[in-house]
């Protein structure tokens, strides 16, 4: 990481930049209030052979311990990321609420829960059209249609939209609507999703893998940045333990250690760590409490009739109040609240 001076000018830093890529290294470049920070990743040994201390505009060099280099709070000067989508803030000190069906089901059940979730003051919609399910015989989501139904949505509440893409070959589809690309769990560790997701260009949520510990999760999202794409947030799910008193294990040590580790946004995923919805709104406070930066939340206008996740899915009629004692927990954990600025 190559930290140029105050007041380096666009001349001196380009001119790294351009040894930076002369080893073929790749240069990318972080621009702060006061330094603009270069970070060349590739071949050690090369940059540090380019002697670059000392020259113009440069202050001094650090090197990225970390095996994730784009994602390490390193290399972000200790600036969190805070990504902006269509105005609503997820990162620094903003807290948000993303939240909506597992499934996009029917027009009505799709639209009846987005009017909820806009309502009671969520800032972002989420559904699946595509769902990655464990039995190839159980629903697989409605696909095209879906997204269709989503954009719908979208219009009628102007709420950005969260959707999973599973499969590359519907990325240009998912790009039509989603402002937010999921990438599921179980897609983790997709690495040519990832790299096309991050050449798309769109802010992605990625969510940890059932198996998967911090630092592989981190390598992920190291493959969407190196691509040029810098709005990703991370989203903790729940993970595979001896447990079986409940679906998954929601590991919220996750949130400090991962907010020490990475300027990513961190995002709590309640509803899918424990599979019932009775449990969600303390593991929803519990994750505000620890310094989550949102949730994802399901909510269904029936849960009993979930073609999906039913039994996790809160009742649009409690969403309100969950909320409410959500934001009070987030305020306590000195997070500005999107529905009250
Ligand atoms: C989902 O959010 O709909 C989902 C399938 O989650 P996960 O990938 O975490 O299981
Ligand atoms: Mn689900």
């Amino acid at each position: 990481m190559i930290v140029m001076k105050e007041g380096a000018t666009p001349d001196q830093i380009r001119a790294v930049v351009n040894r930076v890529e002369s080893v073929g290294a790749r240069a990318h470049l972080s621009e702060g209030e006061i330094h603009t920070v270069v970070g060349a990743i590739g071949d050690r040994e090369q940059v540090a052979n380019l002697d670059l201390e000392g020259s113009p505009g440069v202050d001094h060099l650090v090197p990225i311990t970390r095996p994730y280099k784009l994602a390490s709070m390193q290399f972000r000067h200790e600036r969190r990321t805070v990504i902006d989508i269509d105005g609503r803030k997820i990162g620094g000190n903003h807290f948000a609420t993303i939240a909506g069906p597992c499934t996009v089901e029917s027009r009505d059940q799709l639209l009846d829960a987005a009017h909820t979730v806009k309502e009671a003051g969520a800032q972002l919609l989420r559904g699946g059209a595509y769902k990655p399910r464990t039995s190839p015989y159980s629903f697989q989501g409605l696909g095209e249609d879906g997204l269709r139904l989503l954009a719908e949505a979208k219009e009628v509440t102007g709420m950005p939209i969260v959707t999973e893409l599973m499969d590359v070959r519907d990325l240009d589809a998912v790009l039509e609507v989603a402002d937010v690309i999921q990438l599921g769990a179980r897609n983790m560790q997709n690495y040519t999703l990832l790299t096309e997701v991050g050449r798309a260009g769109r802010p992605v949520l990625l969510k940890r893998g059932l198996s998967a510990t911090l630092d592989e999760l981190l390598m992920s999202a190291e493959y969407i940045l190196k691509e040029g794409n810098t709005d990703v947030m991370l989203c903790e799910r729940g993970i595979r333990t001896f447990e079986t008193g409940y679906r998954f294990t929601l590991d919220l040590m996750a949130v400090p250690v991962l907010k020490e580790l990475t300027h990513l946004p961190i995002i709590v995923d309640p509803s899918h760590a424990a599979g019932r919805r009775d449990l969600v709104p303390a593991l929803s406070m519990a994750a505000a409490a620890a310094g989550a930066d949102g949730v994802v939340v399901e909510v269904h206008p029936d849960p009993e009739k979930a073609i999906c996740d039913g039994p996790q899915q809160l009742r649009s009629e409690d969403f309100a109040s969950y909320l409410r004692q959500m934001e009070q927990v987030a305020e306590i954990a000195g997070k500005e609240l999107a529905s009250r600025v």
